[in-house]
């Protein structure tokens, strides 16, 4: 096929990018091919072997065999034998802000946004946000292209109610308190909402209600209200679901959100943390980390200990069952699963859990795309879609760590330069 003969319309103007998100960039063509490459298409199809891509205003204007497939006249070749490409990640349990060493105040990051896009995350939804207003400017200002970072879809306040101590999260007393902040930050833009711990079943339903009629959906990490009745009240997602009803939660198409990664930082014995995640923290922050680490590495392998492998079990269950697996990091805790390099170990713990490579990548794409509703958008690799996809120098299909020798992370065409956005992005976590 003749990708060139394939009309894509301009659609909406790609946004100038700032000098600030443009050093980042090492791709930016019209038409860009990369040939005899590896695709990996998301839709865990097994990768076919030798393609042509090619990406034309910002979308996939073809993918064929490279045999068969001439480059679009005047396209930029990237040769990329031996290499494959992957949808860009979708992750459905993100944060903008990271615990601080106190435990109350979170602090918003600015390197997260740099981080994520780093690691080949392309979309992100926000899993509760602390400071919602800057979370829906961040998004604004990646969409203008004054900021690297990936699409966001972004969460209002957290829906809960009093107990938490936590100054910056609402305490929600009645129905109305739900619908209220529902309407208010739907209005502001946010996309997406999330229940927390000490919410109540009158505010989480009325909650619940309010986003549904505007089409947005609600998660939730849940504690004061069962997963049987968050269930029965409607709710979209689940997160951290130990121990949950599976059947009834596939019956409702609840779906699931992994986040191993942050497991695996409370459970003794694991693998120490990586150099590369330690190495994007401040110097205090990496202190304070490594100290709990090795408390927690002291702990015995009781019921907290073995908390990771219920989970692996539980989520393999959840699929095996008929269930949508999606997959997040959470980068909170005491601070040792961080944006972006956390995304990476996600994904090698879901093979570890069990699934394959094909799987897990499935997961973590279009999954988490066809959930926030975006699949016809992202989340595959298809003729038609953002132009939203990974380079990478291995085969992440049979081994799922290759997924770090990502070299180029294609948003909407634009090819940015993994490596210098996340060495730009060293040591400031926790300043
Ligand atoms: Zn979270």
């Amino acid at each position: 096929m003749v990708a060139a003969a394939l009309a894509i319309p301009a659609g909406a103007q790609a946004p100038t990018l700032a000098p600030a998100v443009r050093r980042f960039v090492s791709v930016d063509a019209p038409v860009v091919a990369i040939t005899h490459v590896r695709v990996i298409d998301g839709t865990g199809t097994q990768p076919r072997e030798d393609q042509t891509v090619a990406l034309q205003g910002g979308k996939i204007a073809s993918i064929g065999p490279s045999a068969r497939t001439t480059p679009p006249t005047g396209a930029t070749i990237i040769d990329a034998t031996g290499k494959s490409v992957m949808p860009g990640l979708v992750m459905t349990h993100e944060h903008l802000f990271y615990t601080s060493q106190q435990g109350t105040i979170w602090h918003e990051q600015s390197s997260f946004p740099r981080l994520y896009l780093g690691v080949g995350v392309t979309t992100a939804r926000t899993g509760g946000s602390m400071h919602p207003i800057a979370d829906l400017n961040i998004k604004k200002y990646i969409e203008s292209g004054k900021l690297a970072g990936p699409k966001l879809d972004v969460t209002g306040p957290y829906i809960n109610g009093a107990g938490m101590d936590a100054p910056q999260i609402p305490e929600l007393a009645t129905a109305a308190d739900g619908r209220n902040l529902v309407a208010e930050w739907a209005d502001k833009g946010a996309t997406s909402f999330k229940a927390y711990m000490f919410v109540s079943r009158e505010v989480l339903g009325a909650a619940i209600a309010e986003a549904h009629k505007r089409g947005l959906k609600v998660t939730g990490h849940l504690c004061s209200v069962t997963f049987r009745e968050a269930a029965a009240l409607g709710i979209d997602n689940l997160e951290h679901a130990i121990r949950a009803l599976i059947a009834e939660l596939v019956r409702r198409k609840v779906a699931i959100t992994s986040t191993l990664a942050v497991f695996e930082t409370f459970t003794p014995g694991r693998a120490p943390i990586s150099d590369a995640t330690l190495a994007a923290m401040s110097p205090q922050t990496r202190e304070y980390v490594l100290r709990v680490r090795a408390n927690v590495d002291q702990q015995p392998a009781t019921a907290r200990g073995k908390m990771l492998t219920v989970e692996m079990a539980f989520e393999r269950a959840f699929v095996a069952a008929g269930g949508t697996l999606l997959a997040g990091t959470d980068p909170t805790g005491y601070g040792a699963a961080v944006a972006g390099y956390g995304n990476w170990r996600e994904l090698e713990l879901l093979v570890e859990a069990g699934f394959s490579p094909l799987e897990a990548i499935t997961i973590a794409t279009k999954n988490g795309a066809t959930f926030l509703g975006r699949i016809d958008k992202v989340g595959t690799l298809a003729v038609g879609k953002q132009a939203d996809l990974l380079l990478v120098n291995g085969n992440p299909a049979a081994t799922i760590g290759d997924i770090m020798k990502l070299e180029t992370v294609f948003k909407d065409g634009v090819g940015f330069d993994s490596a210098k956005l996340l060495a730009s992005a060293k040591g400031a976590i926790g300043l």
